[in-house]
């Protein structure tokens, strides 16, 4: 029951690196779900997936867990062949976004932020979750990289990867497929949960929740939303997702603004009306500290 709940804690965290003994030893199984006819949501235990195919091959975005790593290689073989795979986007740095990278990686071109090959070059920390992430070997870490925007027209499709600076981390990338009106957030957006924000690696509360409100203003009622951990939703989701963070620090910021230390704030907690949030790993008084350090 410990090794469960242990694994069942680390699979749904958003921590750098799978170095857990227990989790490396486990099998990940993809859940797959159609969101057309030629684009694919993959989810395992780390980031959602997407896989995208047509006629100039196949493009994924995120590559799980390094664990994950053999099974999606099979997935990807059954949606149209590891030969086939142009582009892997990460959409951030963290392991479990990236740790597929390594075996996927080697025959195709890694496409990230800038920052996202520094950070995948050098070693990192996440004192949050007291882990280490090693340098990654050179075919792992992106090839391609860009400082604010980049356009990849692939499979008839356009697709748009912008920078969102100091929301999740330093290096956060969001994917606009332009035609067929899908954006996937990154870690952008936990859904429906308080955010993980990686204030170590650049990331910031306040501007995270500034990001989303922009991300929604170029979504419209027929997007399909796709969020770094949780299910597909549309733009209603996106909308509450924006709302409680807004909201959220606001309360945050009024505690701040009369004088209450961070511990006084965790205990005076948020509005009961955010309840509902707080089914994901990152707890209420958690959340209260990110945006306390970010104000
Ligand atoms: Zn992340």
């Amino acid at each position: 029951m410990k090794t469960f709940f242990r694994v069942l804690l680390l699979t749904i965290t958003c921590s750098a690196y799978a170095t857990d003994s227990n989790l490396a030893e486990q099998t990940a199984t993809f859940k797959v779900e159609k969101i057309n006819a030629n684009t694919f949501l993959l989810q395992a235990i780390g980031g959602n997936i997407i896989v995208n195919r047509g006629p100039d091959g196949l493009l994924i975005i995120d590559t799980d867990y390094a664990n994950a790593a053999e099974e999606l290689k099979k997935q990807v073989s059954k949606l149209g062949g590891m030969s086939n795979l142009k582009y892997i986007i990460n959409t951030h740095w963290h392991g479990d976004h990236t740790g597929g990278n390594t075996l996927l990686g080697e025959k195709t071109t890694i496409v990230a932020h800038d920052n996202v090959r520094k950070r995948l070059s050098s070693r990192q920390e996440i004192p949050f979750f007291n882990t280490v992430s090693e340098p990654y070997p050179k075919s792992a870490r992106p090839s391609l990289t860009y400082p604010q925007a980049m356009t990849i027209h692939f499979n008839d499709d356009i697709l748009l990867l912008e920078h969102y600076p100091n929301g999740h981390t330093d290096g956060d990338s969001v994917v606009f497929f332009k035609n067929a009106n899908i954006i996937h957030l990154g870690d952008h957006m936990f859904y429906p949960m308080f955010p993980f924000i990686d204030i170590g690696s650049g990331g910031n509360a306040i501007s995270y929740a500034k990001n989303v409100a922009a991300i929604l203003a170029k979504s419209n009622e027929l997007s399909v939303i796709v969020p770094g951990h949780g299910p597909i939703t549309d733009q209603s989701g996106l909308s509450s997702y924006s709302q409680m963070l807004d909201a959220t620090i606001a309360e945050v910021s009024a505690m701040k603004t009369q004088g209450m230390s961070l511990e006084q704030a965790r205990e005076k907690g948020l509005d009961e009306k955010w309840k509902e949030w707080n089914g994901g790993f990152i707890k209420e008084p958690v959340w209260i500290e990110f945006i306390y350090q970010s104000l």
